[in-house]
């Protein structure tokens, strides 16, 4: 009995590994021992989840739990297929070792779509206006009716979804490029204020700078964390007006300045 059960375990066994693999591999993680540093990072897990395996629209979800407990963070990106910026700055997250906590990573969560660049395939559906999903829903009620799983298997502390617009902003009020949308706590609109104070800080060109706005759009990732779990949540986009390497950048740092800042799960 013992023995079929730590069978049953090896075969559920997560993998030690670092970032974003291809679907269902990992690579060893290399975490050298230092005895100086602090605090560091500590030993961490990952495991991946297919969400709608089997099928064109699948995409991976990437869960790194550390050693050290601690709360839960979801990072979402790729949700429009013509906002190529949201995926590559989520998919940077696969890389940032954690201090305590969980973080998952959905860094193409439209997967169609972001090899079509296009915002979404019209049998798709918009992902962010089919939460809460469904699950024998369209594709974007599926897809998000697993990433609401995620949210509520793990008991997420804080969500991010990464976003682009067209325009800047400051220039263009019907754009949101360059603006982050918090939640309507407290939590998130301070956590907001702060991260558009520091981002700023980097950016001289007036016309590039972030502005906070009202809240995440209902229907949308960062709505349903925020209103329905009741959790710090945040819609981050850039302006596609710029190189995709910087507004990446720019989505990276912000978001990574939230979830070090709101939950100390990593560094800044
Ligand atoms: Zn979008």
């Amino acid at each position: 009995m013992l023995k079929k059960l730590f069978c049953l375990l090896s075969l559920l066994a997560v993998v030690l590994a670092a970032g974003c693999g291809v679907s269902g591999t990992a690579k060893p993680t290399a975490t050298p021992e230092t005895k100086t540093a602090a605090p560091k990072a500590a030993p961490q897990t990952t495991t991946v989840v297919k969400l709608m395996d089997g099928t064109k629209y699948a995409t991976p979800a990437y869960i790194y739990k550390s050693a050290n407990p601690g709360p839960a963070v979801l990072v979402v990106g790729g949700v429009h297929g013509n906002e190529p910026a949201g995926a590559v700055a989520a998919q940077k997250f696969c890389d940032v070792p954690l201090l305590k906590g969980t973080l998952i990573v959905v860094p193409r969560a439209n997967e169609t779509a972001l090899q079509e660049k296009i915002r979404t395939l019209p049998e798709t559906g918009d992902l962010n206006r089919a939460y809460p999903g469904k699950e024998k829903g369209t594709p974007a009620e599926q897809l998000t009716y697993g990433i609401v799983k995620l949210m509520k298997d793990y008991k997420v502390a804080l969500v991010l979804d990464l976003h682009e617009g067209y325009a800047f902003n400051y220039e263009n009020h019907q754009s949101l490029g360059e603006s982050i949308l918090p939640g309507t706590d407290d939590k998130s609109t301070f956590l907001a204020m702060d991260a558009v104070e520091y981002i700023n800080q980097q950016i001289t060109e007036p016309k590039k700078k972030f502005n906070v706005l009202a809240n995440p759009i209902k229907g949308s990732t960062a709505w349903y964390a925020n209103s329905v779990l009741k959790v710090p949540a945040f819609t981050i986009e850039t302006s596609d007006k710029q190189p995709l390497e910087d507004r990446a950048n720019y989505s990276f740092k912000i978001a990574r300045f939230i979830i070090a800042n709101g939950t100390g799960i990593m560094a800044q």
